[in-house]
């Protein structure tokens, strides 16, 4: 039996991985700290023979037992209030983190996976972003913090590989959305749906033409567990190409929802990329992947997930300010 260590296991991505890679027959061990994860993601792993909760933050030194073959590595913040919140914490865990984790790998021979992001791109000039293009990243922005500790994670992952021989391979992660996700971390789409279940008016920044290309959460994995068994080492962008700008999604959800507010218009966060598509021809021919779920259907289940969420969920306020975050 296969040994994967996830990190992040109990955060939206990681969550839906250990659920892969069980479904899958290996042996997984969950690592979290529990910053931004939750232990309801994995809840229903708990009991399960071949999976082990570990209950640490990555940022620090690492003891595993025994054999381990594979490493994904997801914890990190992923939310831009979120890395307002817990800029430090963000900028460790992807290089610390990453530091540790690849200096595991090497240890235990094992093949690494890192989460990297469209993030990378920065407020790309050019559209859609492909792997090739280097990027326009503000290291000083509010998004610098989760931004250069993924650049940097790419760099030390490829060093490790070249100097080391660790196996690794590297996904750039463009917008993905489904059960699990944090209703109040302030990212557009639960932002959304939270607001329509409310009943409160949905808040689209600046004047909502700024365009994302949403993925379902269950393509995306595939995606993922396609890139670990493959022998490519590069980033490869895993994302839904079917962009749309905020203001038409915003509509989309009205509809979903049947809900009777209305659009506000907020400032537009500092550094808030413009444009956002991924270009997928390498995920195509590499890994014969293309994303299958349309996003009136992922948007179905994804609104039937929150729907079904506790009162005290739903009015939770994580982030009640967007001080700092949204120019003025
Ligand atoms: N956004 C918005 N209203 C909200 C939250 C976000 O209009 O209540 C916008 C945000 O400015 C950005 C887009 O939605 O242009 C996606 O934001 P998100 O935080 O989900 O992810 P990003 O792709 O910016 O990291």
């Amino acid at each position: 039996m296969k040994k994967v260590l996830i990190t992040g296991a109990a955060g939206f991505l990681g969550s839906h991985l250990c659920d892969r890679f069980i479904k899958e027959g290996y042996a997984v061990i969950a690592m979290d700290n529990l910053i931004t994860g939750d232990l309801k993601n994995i809840a229903h792993l708990q009991s399960h023979e071949n999976f082990k909760f570990i209950n640490h933050d990555v940022s620090e030194y690492i003891e595993i037992e025994g054999r381990l073959d594979y490493i994904l590595h997801f914890a990190s913040p992923a939310s831009p209030i979120d890395y307002l919140k817990i800029p430090i914490q963000t900028l460790k865990v992807g290089s610390l983190g990453t530091h540790n984790l690849l200096g595991l790998a090497k240890a235990k021979g094992a093949r690494m996976l890192i989460a990297s992001t469209s993030e990378v791109y920065g407020d790309p000039e050019v559209h859609p972003q492909t792997e090739e293009y280097y990027g326009n990243v503000n290291p000083i922005g509010p998004r610098g913090v989760y931004d250069e500790a993924k650049r940097f994670q790419e760099a030390i992952t490829m060093a490790y590989h070249t100097y080391h021989g660790v196996e690794t391979r590297i996904v750039r992660i463009f917008n993905t959305y489904g059960p699990r996700m944090r209703l109040n971390d302030g990212r557009v789409l639960p932002a959304f749906i939270g607001q329509a279940l409310r009943g409160e008016d949905l808040t689209v920044f600046g004047e909502g033409n700024q365009t994302r290309s949403f993925c379902y959460v269950d393509d995306l994995i595939e995606g993922i567990y396609r890139l670990l068994h493959s022998d490519y080492v590069y980033p490869v962008n895993i994302g839904n190409p079917d962009e749309i700008t905020i203001l038409d999604f915003a509509k989309e959800i009205i509809k979903l929802t049947g809900t009777n507010q209305k659009i506000v218009y907020k400032g537009l966060p500092v550094n808030d990329p413009m444009q956002r598509q991924p270009d997928i021809t390498k995920a195509k021919e590499i890994l014969g992947w293309e994303p299958k779920v349309s996003r009136a259907e992922g948007l179905k289940i994804t609104y039937a997930y929150f729907k079904n969420l506790s009162k005290e969920e739903l009015y939770k306020k994580e982030h009640n300010t967007f001080e700092g975050y949204i120019k003025s």
